[in-house]
């Protein structure tokens, strides 16, 4: 494929970059979503992350997702990534970059750490892509949430209308503070605000668990 050699090009794919390791990504994501070299791409995030990038495969197994906390964090994010891909013509990655910085910002707000990864966010979005996940609607909330495809729509209960047994002890009923988000992001009203916001920068990213 020809490739634009435009400079107004390529520190387009630098800036995406450098957001994208700001963002806690893996090396695997910026190979994936930017032309530039791996030595470049090296070279990039040992200047912006100030270390060498960790090694290692990506998370390749949709069962994380379907753990009960990844999988409301999971949830939330996807939501907000769907809503994107309507109402924003964003290219995909900033569609999942958006996304993800939103992500961060509504847990910010309600004070609770980020479960899901960049990288793992990104994981997703491939994943219900290619098929092998998707988003089902829950039977008494009505909010979306990830699954596996072919879930049962009809008889399917999420993870926060249904919480494992053992959620009630030790910590709060962290996720149930999500509910905000998940209603927000599934609400078919444009929230512009949330459109508005700036590339500020992110607060620190999970790294991949
Ligand atoms: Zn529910």
């Amino acid at each position: 494929m020809a490739r634009s050699k435009s400079i107004l090009t390529e520190a387009r794919q630098i800036e995406r970059a450098v957001t994208l390791i700001q963002l806690g990504a893996r090396l695997q994501v910026l190979e994936s979503e930017t032309d530039l070299s791996y030595e470049r791409l090296l070279r990039l995030y040992k200047e912006v992350a100030g270390r060498s990038p960790s090694k290692g495969q990506l998370p390749f197994s949709t069962d994380w997702f379907m753990t009960w906390q990844p999988n409301i964090h999971a949830s939330l994010f996807l939501n907000t990534h769907e809503y994107l891909n309507k109402v924003a013509a964003l290219d995909e990655i900033d569609t999942v970059i958006k996304a993800y910085q939103l992500y961060l910002e509504q847990l910010q707000t309600q004070d609770l750490e980020p479960l899901l990864s960049l990288t793992r966010a990104w994981r997703l979005v491939k994943f219900v892509d290619n098929g092998m996940l998707t988003m089902t609607r829950c039977s008494k909330c009505g909010g979306h949430f990830v699954t596996h495809p072919h879930e049962i729509a009809r008889h399917y209960v999420c993870g926060l209308c249904n919480p494992p047994a053992r959620a009630g002890k030790g910590k709060p009923a962290v996720p149930r503070a999500l509910d905000v988000g998940l209603a927000l992001a599934a609400a078919p009203a444009p929230a512009p605000a949330l459109l508005g916001k700036s590339r500020a920068a992110a607060p620190t990213a999970p790294g991949v668990h």
